[in-house]
């Protein structure tokens, strides 16, 4: 079958017209899939907006249109934030139903699916490392990493991996050349990736297929795919919080219906959010959003995000698509019409979304008017495809200015990037953020002196040599468990909202050995502060105390772990007593008596002192904070700013 015929059979079943450079990459893949034992990774960059995620599924289409099987049993797609997995499980699902394939899995570290047996596992990176290392909880050792060999691996939005010591990348380029090895296809997709990082990541595999080939082919006509932006202007020297402050951008705010501010970090947003708030009138819709907020609420607020920080609204009743501010927002987030609301609906006329980079992170969203701090040029390039993003959208204005430091980025990649925003006149720096060619330049020039921080750290130094040793059925057990796949590990937080009424279990060990079970005794509805006091009054360390996952899931966030712990001791908004912390324990389900609810988890409450335990060898020094979650002491987290340290 040729690439018309996919084309053919994209119009009828999903009615879009393949593009230029889908159509290339398509060919490119399938040429060297099906001529060579060993293909070449493929390099897809194209700009955002343009449509890559229909690049990375065609190959199973393809298959499962012909029933021929032979290019691989399934698609593995890597991704890396949770927050995109399910968007993307989402896209790939609404595409491939109509191809005949449903069976799709998302895998990351709090779904319950450990194994990659599906049609489709949309997985993060990490959660995808640990199953190509084999190190799973599952008995399953190999199985994991045995459906993996025998599917396509797509690598979607790879640049956003980035660490300051390109740890992942270095971990990546492992990983590549161990797929490459045993002859696995995979697609490598970004936008916006520099060269020092392509350079890393294909250090073991030689150069990859690359589409476009030669960035200067691209010349698909830009507002095919995105908005126009008009006019970018950088101000030198003005810092973010004074420029909201002033005159200039009250009449942008008077003006614009749709505006979104980015700032580098999530202090800097907290305060930015103050200001727009104060100026705010009763019909507008001002959002704050970053990622140390419970996930509960960082739901609720990034899907009103979605639904109103966009050119054409719809409306969640009639399903009218065309819709322009002002809407209105019903009960439970309803976003309808003027002819769907209820008498109780509030009228929203303008929306001012305030956010960290976490928007970079795939959110779909299209605003009139970007204010965004000084970040590095391929982080400016992402955030600036979130300003009149949609094909309709025109007059889309970006407003840079600069950051108070250069924190969280390396400095001298925020300084090349300020710099080189000043020497580019407006138009340049037009293209700049939105032409393929362009941007490319601008990244790279931003990174040339990027020098990443040196790791002398043995966890890489494991790591990589166990990725080199990967074998079937050999199983280095000391080394397995220092596999990292990023250079901090994270920890889940839970946030307990002070007067939030938690549902807990209180349940007692029975039986020995190999018959152990907790047995439920009671359930009831306690807040936080109330729930340390119940653990401290536990009888013996038979009684115990437990969350179900749902009350545990809705209310954590990630942080990496350096961020929570100085000098082995851990922060002072984890702890609780001024000496104890608290730690959510999963526990398995085998060790539960808990009769015919057999999918629901359970996390057992435990209040872990931190000046160690004393033993015979005299006091011994707990590692404070490991992997796992942990709970926040409420008064450090607040409802409307999210965790404050
Ligand atoms: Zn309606």
């Amino acid at each position: 079958m040729s690439i018309q015929q996919l084309e053919l059979k994209y119009m009828e079943k999903v009615n879009i017209c393949l593009r230029e450079f889908q159509k290339k990459a398509m060919e490119t893949f399938f040429s060297e899939v099906f001529s060579k034992v060993k293909p070449k990774p493929l390099l897809v960059r194209l700009p955002t907006g343009y449509g890559k995620t229909v690049i990375g599924e065609a190959p199973l289409v393809y298959q499962a249109i012909n029933d021929d099987w032979s290019i691989s049993r399934g698609l593995t797609y890597v991704l890396p934030t949770r927050a995109l997995t399910h968007d993307v499980a989402d896209r790939l699902f609404g595409d491939l139903c109509r191809f005949g394939i449903t069976d799709i899995k998302e895998l990351h570290g709090e779904s319950d699916a450990t194994d990659f047996y599906a049609d489709i596992s949309v997985a993060t990176f990490d959660t995808f490392l640990y199953a190509f290392a084999r190190r799973t909880h599952d008995y399953h050792l190999e199985r994991p990493a045995g459906v993996i060999a025998t599917s396509y691996v797509v690598f979607d939005e790879a640049h956003m991996l980035q660490d300051e010591y390109l740890y992942s990348h270095n971990i990546m380029s492992k990983v590549l050349s161990s797929l490459n090895e045993a002859g696995v296809p995979t697609i490598i997709m970004t936008a916006t990736m520099p060269k020092i990082i392509e350079n890393v990541i294909f250090e073991k595999t030689g150069e990859p297929l690359r589409v476009p080939d030669d960035l200067n082919e691209f010349k698909e006509n830009i507002s095919s795919y995105r908005g126009l932006i008009e006019k970018v202007e950088f101000k030198q020297g003005v810092k973010l919080l004074d420029y909201l402050k002033s005159p200039d951008f009250r009449s942008e705010l008077r003006e614009k219906k749709r505006i979104l501010i980015i700032a580098n970090t999530v202090q800097r947003a907290i305060e930015a959010f103050k200001i727009v708030e104060a100026m705010m009138e009763k019909s507008w819709k001002v959002i704050l959003l970053h990622s140390r907020l419970r996930l509960d609420e960082r739901k609720k607020r990034e899907n009103l995000v979605r639904k109103l920080l966009r050119a054409k609204i719809k409306c969640d009743k009639c399903r009218k698509e065309d819709l322009t501010l002002p809407v209105y927002v019903d009960a439970d987030d309803k976003v309808v019409c003027n002819e769907c609301k209820s008498v109780n609906a509030s009228e929203v006329s303008k929306i001012v979304l305030i956010a960290t980079q976490v928007i970079e992170a795939g959110l779909n969203v299209s605003c009139e008017l970007l204010v965004s701090e000084v970040a590095p040029a391929d982080s400016l390039v992402q955030r600036a495809g979130r300003c009149a993003r949609s094909v309709e959208e025109k007059g889309g204005y970006c407003i840079i200015v600069e950051p108070v430091s250069s924190e969280p980025y390396p400095p001298n990649l925020i300084k090349n990037t300020s710099e080189m925003l000043n020497k580019l006149s407006d138009n340049e720096k037009l293209y700049a953020l939105t032409s393929l060619m362009k941007s490319y330049e601008f990244i790279n020039e931003s990174y040339k002196e990027f020098d990443p921080k040196e790791m002398i750290w043995e966890d890489l130094r494991v790591t990589l040599r166990y990725l080199e040793g990967i074998y079937p059925f050999i199983i280095d057990r000391t080394a397995i468990s220092s596999v990292r796949a990023r250079p901090n590990a994270t920890v889940y937080l839970f946030a307990p909202i002070s007067d939030e009424r938690i549902k807990v279990y209180k349940m007692r060990l029975e039986g020995i050995d190999e018959k152990k079970r907790y047995k439920k005794e009671e359930c009831f509805e306690t807040t936080l502060e109330k729930l340390v006091e119940y653990v401290k009054k536990l009888k013996d360390n038979k009684e115990a105390l437990f969350l179900e996952e749902e009350t545990v899931k809705r209310g954590i966030f990630t942080m990496e772990k350096v961020y929570l712990t100085k000098k082995e001791q851990p922060d002072r908004s984890l702890l609780f007593d001024d000496d104890k912390i608290i730690k959510l324990s999963y526990v398995r389900t085998s060790l539960l008596d808990t009769g015919s609810e057999k999918s629901v988890r359970y996390y057992k409450v435990e209040l872990l002192p931190i000046k160690g335990e004393e033993s015979r060898e005299g006091t011994r020094i707990r590692k404070i904070i490991e992997e796992g979650t942990y709970i926040i002491n409420p008064r450090f987290y607040d409802v409307k700013y999210g965790f404050l340290r």
